[in-house]
């Protein structure tokens, strides 16, 4: 059975599943937009932890716990900034939620929330991220067949309309 793909509207810090994914930046000592509200959820020994992390680059992901959060594991994934889309954007994009998958996985995990990573100030146009991030989070639960559920959280409305048009064409 392929694992279930969802999408909702939701504040992720608020969601019950073994992992949720942050859209981090390189540095991985906080932000605004989503990192700065899982921060704020999770705690000050979030932070301490992410200290020890040594910064993530673009495209990649690494893992810490959850603290406060109703969750085990934060996976703090680094999208790319948007920049017309012919710098790689897509690839690392994509990379982000391959490497998400995996981390998940490698920590036992069978159900991850993702936020819209790179859609908020790092400007990835909607409705592009959202096809990247469905297409190669079926490609890669395909191969982690552990990861059972795969939360595509919406901070809007409008996106929420778009993952669910997409989601939409394949049952
Ligand atoms: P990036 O820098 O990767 O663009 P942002 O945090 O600016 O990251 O935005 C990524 C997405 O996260 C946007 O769709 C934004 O609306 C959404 N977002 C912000 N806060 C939350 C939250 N608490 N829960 C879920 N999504 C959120």
């Amino acid at each position: 059975m392929p694992a279930t793909l969802r999408a909702l509207r939701a504040d992720i810090t608020r969601l019950s599943v073994d992992a949720i994914v942050n859209a981090a930046n390189n540095s991985l000592l906080g932000g605004g937009g989503v990192d700065g509200a899982i921060h704020r959820a999770a705690g000050p020994a979030l932070l301490i932890e992410c200290r020890s992390l040594g910064g993530c680059k673009t495209g990649e992901a690494k893992l810490s716990f959850g603290y406060k959060l109703p969750v085990k594991h934060v996976i703090h994934a680094v999208g790319p900034i948007w920049n017309g889309g012919d710098r790689g954007e897509p690839a690392l994009l994509a990379s982000c939620y391959r490497r998400s998958i995996g981390l998940a996985a490698q920590a036992g995990a069978a159900s991850i929330a993702f936020p819209c990573i790179s859609t908020g100030v790092y400007g990835y146009p909607v409705q592009a991220a959202a096809e990247i991030a469905v297409a190669t989070v079926r490609e890669a639960t395909a191969a982690h067949p552990g990861i059972r559920e795969v939360q595509f959280c919406c901070f809007s409305e409008d996106d929420l309309t778009v993952y669910e048009a997409i989601l939409a064409r394949h049952v």
